[in-house]
């Protein structure tokens, strides 16, 4: 598989400009978490639990997003078009 040269973190937030950046707040940790598929509030005991109900996914340039473990299908498609595009990823508005 062909793949261009991965650019640094600098010239990728370059490419995006600025309202991109300031869109890529999902990456951070913001304090409230939530399924990038299905929107619901995913509390940080879910993440901790066993099994977990709910998980963190990582994408190519070291976001992370939650996920429910049942909609983590959802969620790896959702980050793997962000990665492709560049673009902030689709998540489901927040709901509680
Ligand atoms: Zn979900
Ligand atoms: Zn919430
Ligand atoms: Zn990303």
């Amino acid at each position: 598989m062909k793949r261009a040269p991965r650019p640094t973190r600098k010239e990728r937030r370059a490419q995006r400009g600025p309202a991109a950046a300031a869109s890529a707040t999902v990456h951070g940790d913001h304090g409230h978490i939530h399924c990038v598929a299905c929107g619901r509030h995913i509390s940080a005991d879910e993440l901790a639990s066993s099994p977990p109900t709910a998980t963190w996914l990582t994408c190519d340039h070291g976001g992370h997003f939650a996920s429910c473990t049942t909609c983590m299908v959802q969620s790896q498609m959702l980050i793997a078009t962000h990665e492709r595009t560049g673009q902030p990823v689709r998540s489901a508005p927040a709901r509680h």
